[in-house]
Protein backbone atom coordinates (compact mmCIF):
# COMPACT_ATOMS: atom_id res chain seq x y z
CA UNK A 1 0.00 0.00 0.00
CA UNK A 2 1.10 3.56 -0.97
CA UNK A 3 0.25 6.14 1.45
CA UNK A 4 0.68 9.48 -0.35
CA UNK A 5 -0.19 13.06 1.67
CA UNK A 6 -0.98 15.08 -1.54
CA UNK A 7 -3.59 14.81 -4.04
CA UNK A 8 -2.44 13.24 -7.53
CA UNK A 9 -1.61 14.53 -10.38
CA UNK A 10 -0.14 17.27 -8.63
CA UNK A 11 3.43 19.44 -9.29
CA UNK A 12 6.28 19.77 -6.96
CA UNK A 13 9.60 21.58 -6.36
CA UNK A 14 11.89 20.45 -8.91
CA UNK A 15 13.69 21.22 -11.67
CA UNK A 16 11.58 18.74 -13.79
CA UNK A 17 15.39 16.78 -15.08
CA UNK A 18 15.59 12.84 -15.59
CA UNK A 19 19.58 12.54 -15.44
CA UNK A 20 20.23 9.38 -17.71
CA UNK A 21 21.01 7.02 -15.06
CA UNK A 22 16.96 7.18 -14.49
CA UNK A 23 16.93 4.75 -17.76
CA UNK A 24 18.26 1.53 -16.24
CA UNK A 25 15.34 1.87 -13.55
CA UNK A 26 13.09 2.85 -15.86
CA UNK A 27 13.23 -0.11 -18.58
CA UNK A 28 13.20 -2.60 -15.26
CA UNK A 29 9.33 -1.01 -14.64
CA UNK A 30 8.89 -1.42 -18.12
CA UNK A 31 7.90 2.37 -18.20
CA UNK A 32 10.46 3.85 -20.65
CA UNK A 33 8.52 4.05 -23.55
CA UNK A 34 5.53 5.33 -21.71
CA UNK A 35 7.75 8.77 -20.23
CA UNK A 36 9.14 9.08 -23.41
CA UNK A 37 5.78 9.50 -24.56
CA UNK A 38 4.85 12.38 -21.96
CA UNK A 39 5.25 16.17 -22.88
CA UNK A 40 8.74 15.92 -22.72
CA UNK A 41 12.14 17.92 -24.44
CA UNK A 42 15.70 16.56 -24.67
CA UNK A 43 18.23 19.67 -24.20
CA UNK A 44 20.76 19.56 -26.74
CA UNK A 45 22.81 22.33 -24.76
CA UNK A 46 23.84 22.82 -21.81
CA UNK A 47 24.25 26.59 -20.89
CA UNK A 48 26.37 27.90 -17.81
CA UNK A 49 25.94 31.56 -17.02
CA UNK A 50 27.32 33.62 -13.87
CA UNK A 51 25.93 37.15 -13.56
CA UNK A 52 28.21 40.01 -15.06
CA UNK A 53 30.16 37.77 -17.40
CA UNK A 54 29.95 35.72 -20.00
CA UNK A 55 28.08 32.71 -20.58
CA UNK A 56 29.59 29.19 -22.41
CA UNK A 57 27.18 26.82 -24.20
CA UNK A 58 28.29 22.40 -23.77
CA UNK A 59 26.74 20.31 -26.39
CA UNK A 60 24.68 17.22 -24.23
CA UNK A 61 25.08 14.23 -25.99
CA UNK A 62 22.88 11.28 -25.53
CA UNK A 63 24.85 8.11 -24.94
CA UNK A 64 23.62 4.76 -27.07
CA UNK A 65 22.58 1.44 -25.84
CA UNK A 66 21.33 -1.32 -27.61
CA UNK A 67 20.72 1.09 -30.25
CA UNK A 68 18.94 3.08 -27.79
CA UNK A 69 19.27 6.38 -26.89
CA UNK A 70 20.43 7.19 -23.17
CA UNK A 71 18.78 10.84 -22.44
CA UNK A 72 18.50 13.70 -19.70
CA UNK A 73 15.18 14.53 -20.53
CA UNK A 74 12.78 17.30 -19.41
CA UNK A 75 9.58 15.97 -17.99
CA UNK A 76 6.92 17.56 -15.72
CA UNK A 77 6.43 15.98 -11.93
CA UNK A 78 3.10 16.17 -12.18
CA UNK A 79 3.29 13.69 -14.89
CA UNK A 80 6.18 11.60 -14.11
CA UNK A 81 5.12 10.66 -10.65
CA UNK A 82 1.66 9.89 -12.03
CA UNK A 83 2.71 7.62 -14.35
CA UNK A 84 4.74 6.01 -11.49
CA UNK A 85 2.00 5.36 -9.68
CA UNK A 86 0.03 4.32 -11.91
CA UNK A 87 2.55 1.76 -12.77
CA UNK A 88 3.05 0.40 -8.77
CA UNK A 89 -0.98 -0.07 -9.63
CA UNK A 90 -0.68 -2.06 -12.33
CA UNK A 91 1.64 -4.02 -10.19
CA UNK A 92 -0.55 -4.92 -7.94
CA UNK A 93 -0.46 -1.89 -5.03
CA UNK A 94 -2.97 0.30 -3.59
CA UNK A 95 -2.28 3.88 -3.92
CA UNK A 96 -4.28 6.09 -1.38
CA UNK A 97 -3.40 10.01 -2.04
CA UNK A 98 -4.59 12.62 -0.16
CA UNK A 99 -3.38 10.22 2.73
CA UNK A 100 -0.64 11.83 5.24
CA UNK A 101 1.22 10.08 7.84
CA UNK A 102 0.70 11.55 11.17
CA UNK A 103 1.98 9.26 13.50
CA UNK A 104 4.15 5.61 13.67
CA UNK A 105 3.90 3.36 16.62
CA UNK A 106 5.26 -0.15 17.01
CA UNK A 107 3.25 -2.79 19.06
CA UNK A 108 5.73 -6.25 19.15
CA UNK A 109 6.99 -5.97 15.96
CA UNK A 110 4.13 -4.65 14.04
CA UNK A 111 4.18 -1.01 13.16
CA UNK A 112 0.96 1.00 13.64
CA UNK A 113 0.88 3.64 11.20
CA UNK A 114 -1.76 6.63 11.39
CA UNK A 115 -2.73 9.17 8.88
CA UNK A 116 -4.41 12.33 9.44
CA UNK A 117 -7.96 11.39 9.04
CA UNK A 118 -7.38 9.16 12.59
CA UNK A 119 -7.27 5.63 9.95
CA UNK A 120 -4.28 3.33 10.91
CA UNK A 121 -2.70 0.54 9.13
CA UNK A 122 -0.86 -2.29 9.94
CA UNK A 123 2.55 -3.60 8.41
CA UNK A 124 5.68 -5.46 9.08
CA UNK A 125 8.10 -3.46 7.08
CA UNK A 126 7.41 0.67 6.19
CA UNK A 127 9.23 1.77 3.25
CA UNK A 128 9.78 6.04 3.90
CA UNK A 129 10.29 7.43 1.05
CA UNK A 130 8.32 10.68 2.08
CA UNK A 131 10.92 13.46 0.77
CA UNK A 132 13.32 15.62 2.35
CA UNK A 133 11.07 16.59 5.38
CA UNK A 134 10.34 13.10 6.07
CA UNK A 135 7.84 12.63 8.81
CA UNK A 136 8.93 8.90 9.47
CA UNK A 137 12.45 10.03 9.50
CA UNK A 138 11.30 12.59 12.22
CA UNK A 139 9.71 10.00 14.12
CA UNK A 140 11.65 7.64 14.31
CA UNK A 141 14.86 10.44 15.34
CA UNK A 142 16.70 9.55 12.13
CA UNK A 143 17.81 13.03 11.77
CA UNK A 144 21.18 14.24 14.21
CA UNK A 145 20.09 18.07 15.46
CA UNK A 146 22.30 19.83 12.87
CA UNK A 147 20.26 18.53 10.28
CA UNK A 148 18.77 22.25 8.40
CA UNK A 149 20.59 24.83 6.09
CA UNK A 150 18.91 28.06 5.83
CA UNK A 151 18.77 27.84 2.48
CA UNK A 152 15.40 27.70 -0.06
CA UNK A 153 14.59 26.45 -3.19
CA UNK A 154 11.47 27.71 -5.00
CA UNK A 155 10.04 27.14 -8.96
CA UNK A 156 7.82 28.23 -11.21
CA UNK A 157 6.63 27.23 -14.64
CA UNK A 158 6.93 29.91 -16.83
CA UNK A 159 6.09 30.86 -20.40
CA UNK A 160 9.07 30.86 -22.67
CA UNK A 161 11.18 33.99 -22.53
CA UNK A 162 10.99 35.85 -25.77
CA UNK A 163 14.45 34.94 -27.05
CA UNK A 164 14.37 31.44 -25.32
CA UNK A 165 15.79 28.34 -27.12
CA UNK A 166 15.41 25.35 -25.53
CA UNK A 167 19.17 25.42 -23.89
CA UNK A 168 19.12 23.48 -20.66
CA UNK A 169 20.65 26.84 -18.35
CA UNK A 170 22.27 26.95 -15.35
CA UNK A 171 23.27 30.70 -13.79
CA UNK A 172 25.02 31.74 -10.41
CA UNK A 173 23.61 34.67 -9.55
CA UNK A 174 25.21 36.66 -7.32
CA UNK A 175 22.90 35.10 -4.30
CA UNK A 176 22.36 31.56 -5.50
CA UNK A 177 21.49 29.90 -8.68
CA UNK A 178 19.63 28.56 -11.07
CA UNK A 179 18.21 26.26 -13.70
CA UNK A 180 16.02 26.72 -16.36
CA UNK A 181 14.44 23.72 -18.72
CA UNK A 182 12.49 23.76 -21.44
CA UNK A 183 9.19 21.58 -20.92
CA UNK A 184 8.19 22.00 -24.40
CA UNK A 185 4.96 23.46 -25.27
CA UNK A 186 6.11 26.92 -24.70
CA UNK A 187 6.91 26.44 -21.11
CA UNK A 188 9.82 25.84 -19.03
CA UNK A 189 10.90 25.08 -15.56
CA UNK A 190 12.32 27.95 -13.52
CA UNK A 191 13.76 27.28 -10.56
CA UNK A 192 16.00 29.02 -7.70
CA UNK A 193 18.06 28.20 -4.64
CA UNK A 194 19.21 30.51 -2.30
CA UNK A 195 19.54 31.93 1.09
CA UNK A 196 16.03 32.49 2.59
CA UNK A 197 17.13 36.06 3.68
CA UNK A 198 18.58 36.87 -0.44
CA UNK A 199 15.26 34.98 -2.06
CA UNK A 200 13.51 38.03 -2.68
CA UNK A 201 16.35 39.40 -4.45
CA UNK A 202 17.59 36.69 -6.12
CA UNK A 203 13.80 36.33 -7.47
CA UNK A 204 13.75 39.70 -8.59
CA UNK A 205 16.82 39.51 -10.69
CA UNK A 206 16.04 35.97 -12.24
CA UNK A 207 12.47 37.82 -13.28
CA UNK A 208 14.60 40.76 -14.87
CA UNK A 209 16.82 38.13 -16.43
CA UNK A 210 14.53 35.97 -18.39
CA UNK A 211 11.80 39.53 -18.39
CA UNK A 212 8.80 37.80 -16.82
CA UNK A 213 6.51 40.31 -16.80
CA UNK A 214 3.34 38.42 -15.75
CA UNK A 215 2.93 37.07 -12.21
CA UNK A 216 3.61 33.75 -11.95
CA UNK A 217 2.87 31.32 -9.63
CA UNK A 218 6.02 30.00 -7.26
CA UNK A 219 6.33 27.21 -5.08
CA UNK A 220 8.84 26.78 -2.19
CA UNK A 221 10.58 24.22 -0.39
CA UNK A 222 13.20 24.22 2.54
CA UNK A 223 15.80 22.88 3.59
CA UNK A 224 17.92 21.91 0.35
CA UNK A 225 20.21 19.95 2.50
CA UNK A 226 20.11 18.26 5.36
CA UNK A 227 22.62 15.83 7.10
CA UNK A 228 21.89 12.32 5.93
CA UNK A 229 20.09 9.89 8.09
CA UNK A 230 22.61 7.68 10.22
CA UNK A 231 20.94 4.38 9.77
CA UNK A 232 18.20 4.24 6.44
CA UNK A 233 17.43 0.87 7.85
CA UNK A 234 16.33 0.21 11.12
CA UNK A 235 13.46 -2.67 12.56
CA UNK A 236 11.38 -2.79 9.54
CA UNK A 237 11.55 0.58 8.46
CA UNK A 238 13.45 1.45 5.41
CA UNK A 239 14.19 5.16 4.20
CA UNK A 240 14.34 5.61 0.58
CA UNK A 241 15.26 8.97 -1.64
CA UNK A 242 15.29 12.02 -0.34
CA UNK A 243 13.99 11.08 3.28
CA UNK A 244 17.56 9.02 3.52
CA UNK A 245 19.98 11.58 1.91
CA UNK A 246 19.23 14.98 0.09
CA UNK A 247 21.86 15.85 -2.87
CA UNK A 248 22.37 19.06 -3.74
CA UNK A 249 19.76 19.74 -6.62
CA UNK A 250 22.41 21.53 -9.29
CA UNK A 251 23.30 18.97 -10.59
CA UNK A 252 19.96 17.18 -11.08
CA UNK A 253 19.89 13.68 -9.55
CA UNK A 254 17.90 13.70 -6.72
CA UNK A 255 15.49 11.67 -8.65
CA UNK A 256 17.73 8.75 -10.36
CA UNK A 257 19.37 8.59 -6.86
CA UNK A 258 15.76 8.24 -5.07
CA UNK A 259 14.70 5.63 -8.10
CA UNK A 260 17.86 4.03 -7.09
CA UNK A 261 18.22 4.02 -3.69
CA UNK A 262 14.17 2.22 -4.27
CA UNK A 263 15.80 -0.60 -6.44
CA UNK A 264 18.15 -1.34 -3.73
CA UNK A 265 15.64 -1.76 -1.56
CA UNK A 266 13.18 -3.73 -3.44
CA UNK A 267 16.45 -6.15 -4.68
CA UNK A 268 17.09 -6.66 -0.77
CA UNK A 269 13.55 -7.02 0.49
CA UNK A 270 12.94 -9.77 -2.26
CA UNK A 271 16.05 -11.72 -2.28
CA UNK A 272 17.00 -12.09 1.11
CA UNK A 273 14.54 -13.88 3.24
CA UNK A 274 11.31 -12.40 1.04
CA UNK A 275 8.76 -10.27 2.26
CA UNK A 276 6.73 -13.10 4.04
CA UNK A 277 9.47 -13.44 6.73
CA UNK A 278 10.08 -10.91 9.31
CA UNK A 279 12.24 -8.02 8.81
CA UNK A 280 16.09 -9.49 9.63
CA UNK A 281 18.99 -7.71 10.85
CA UNK A 282 20.34 -8.99 7.43
CA UNK A 283 18.24 -7.44 5.25
CA UNK A 284 18.88 -3.92 7.59
CA UNK A 285 22.60 -4.51 7.11
CA UNK A 286 22.47 -4.92 3.33
CA UNK A 287 20.52 -2.03 2.44
CA UNK A 288 22.59 0.03 4.89
CA UNK A 289 25.76 -1.24 2.74
CA UNK A 290 23.99 -0.98 -0.18
CA UNK A 291 22.84 2.43 0.25
CA UNK A 292 26.60 3.61 1.23
CA UNK A 293 27.70 2.46 -1.60
CA UNK A 294 25.31 4.19 -3.73
CA UNK A 295 25.70 7.39 -2.58
CA UNK A 296 29.80 7.12 -2.06
CA UNK A 297 30.80 7.26 -5.54
CA UNK A 298 30.31 9.72 -8.19
CA UNK A 299 29.00 12.70 -5.67
CA UNK A 300 31.90 14.51 -5.38
CA UNK A 301 30.97 16.98 -7.92
CA UNK A 302 27.28 16.95 -6.28
CA UNK A 303 29.60 18.01 -2.95
CA UNK A 304 31.42 20.91 -4.55
CA UNK A 305 28.14 22.61 -6.54
CA UNK A 306 26.70 22.21 -2.51
CA UNK A 307 29.81 24.11 -1.26
CA UNK A 308 29.78 26.43 -3.78
CA UNK A 309 25.99 27.03 -3.30
CA UNK A 310 26.38 27.15 0.61
CA UNK A 311 28.97 30.24 -0.09
CA UNK A 312 27.88 32.35 -2.82
CA UNK A 313 30.61 34.97 -2.71
CA UNK A 314 33.08 31.96 -3.30
CA UNK A 315 30.99 30.91 -6.37
CA UNK A 316 30.69 33.92 -7.88
CA UNK A 317 34.01 34.49 -7.65
CA UNK A 318 35.23 31.38 -8.99
CA UNK A 319 32.51 30.31 -11.46
CA UNK A 320 33.79 32.63 -14.05
CA UNK A 321 36.99 30.28 -13.97
CA UNK A 322 35.19 27.39 -14.98
CA UNK A 323 33.67 29.51 -17.69
CA UNK A 324 37.59 30.19 -18.71
CA UNK A 325 37.96 26.71 -19.02
CA UNK A 326 35.13 24.68 -21.23
CA UNK A 327 37.24 21.78 -21.25
CA UNK A 328 37.03 21.69 -17.71
CA UNK A 329 33.45 22.41 -17.70
CA UNK A 330 32.42 19.69 -20.30
CA UNK A 331 34.02 17.13 -18.36
CA UNK A 332 31.83 17.81 -15.14
CA UNK A 333 29.14 18.03 -17.36
CA UNK A 334 29.63 14.51 -19.19
CA UNK A 335 30.19 12.88 -15.53
CA UNK A 336 27.02 13.93 -14.13
CA UNK A 337 25.08 13.23 -17.66
CA UNK A 338 27.62 9.52 -17.68
CA UNK A 339 24.36 6.63 -17.58
CA UNK A 340 26.93 4.27 -15.98
CA UNK A 341 26.50 6.18 -12.88
CA UNK A 342 24.00 3.51 -11.91
CA UNK A 343 24.83 0.69 -10.67
CA UNK A 344 21.15 -1.44 -10.83
CA UNK A 345 20.78 -3.08 -13.69
C1 LIG B 1 14.82 23.45 -6.29
C2 LIG B 1 15.02 21.98 -6.57
C3 LIG B 1 15.24 21.56 -7.87
C4 LIG B 1 15.45 20.20 -8.12
N1 LIG B 1 15.66 19.80 -9.41
C5 LIG B 1 15.87 18.49 -9.67
C6 LIG B 1 16.03 18.03 -11.01
O1 LIG B 1 15.94 18.79 -11.98
N2 LIG B 1 16.27 16.71 -11.22
C7 LIG B 1 16.36 15.82 -10.18
O2 LIG B 1 16.62 14.64 -10.43
N3 LIG B 1 16.18 16.22 -8.91
C8 LIG B 1 15.92 17.54 -8.63
N4 LIG B 1 15.68 17.93 -7.35
C9 LIG B 1 15.66 16.91 -6.29
C10 LIG B 1 14.42 16.05 -6.40
O3 LIG B 1 13.27 16.85 -6.43
C11 LIG B 1 14.36 15.09 -5.21
O4 LIG B 1 15.63 14.57 -4.95
C12 LIG B 1 13.40 13.95 -5.50
O5 LIG B 1 12.11 14.43 -5.74
C13 LIG B 1 13.38 12.97 -4.33
O6 LIG B 1 12.38 12.04 -4.52
P1 LIG B 1 11.68 11.36 -3.27
O7 LIG B 1 10.71 10.38 -3.83
O8 LIG B 1 12.68 10.91 -2.28
O9 LIG B 1 10.88 12.55 -2.55
P2 LIG B 1 9.74 13.47 -3.14
O10 LIG B 1 9.81 13.56 -4.60
O11 LIG B 1 9.82 14.72 -2.33
O12 LIG B 1 8.41 12.69 -2.80
C14 LIG B 1 7.98 12.55 -1.47
C15 LIG B 1 6.50 12.27 -1.51
O13 LIG B 1 6.09 11.96 -0.17
C16 LIG B 1 4.87 12.62 0.10
N5 LIG B 1 4.80 12.83 1.55
C17 LIG B 1 5.47 13.73 2.31
N6 LIG B 1 5.14 13.62 3.60
C18 LIG B 1 4.23 12.62 3.66
C19 LIG B 1 3.49 12.03 4.73
N7 LIG B 1 3.63 12.45 5.98
N8 LIG B 1 2.63 11.03 4.44
C20 LIG B 1 2.48 10.56 3.15
N9 LIG B 1 3.14 11.10 2.11
C21 LIG B 1 4.01 12.11 2.36
C22 LIG B 1 4.98 13.94 -0.68
O14 LIG B 1 3.69 14.48 -0.93
C23 LIG B 1 5.67 13.48 -1.95
O15 LIG B 1 4.78 13.10 -2.97
C24 LIG B 1 15.43 19.27 -7.06
C25 LIG B 1 15.19 19.70 -5.75
C26 LIG B 1 14.99 21.05 -5.51
C27 LIG B 1 14.73 21.49 -4.09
Amino acid sequence: MILEAARFPRDKVCGDCLNPAVWAILDRLGLSSAVRALPSTVPSTMRFSVSGHHELEIPIVSTTCSASSIEERIVRRRDFDALLAARACEMGAEFRDGSPVTTLRCHSGIWEVTLASGETYHARRIVAADGRNSVIARLQRHYSPRTKDGRIGIQAHIPHPSDYDGALAMRIYRNGYGGLADLGSGMANLCLVANKDSMKELRREAELYYRISTPVVWRSITPISRSQVLAPARNGIYLCGDAARVVEPFTGEGISYALRSGALLADILCTSGGLTSPPSSLQDRSYRLAHAQLYGRNLWINRLTRFLSEHPRIAHLTAPLLLRHPSLLSFLTKKVLNPKNSDVE
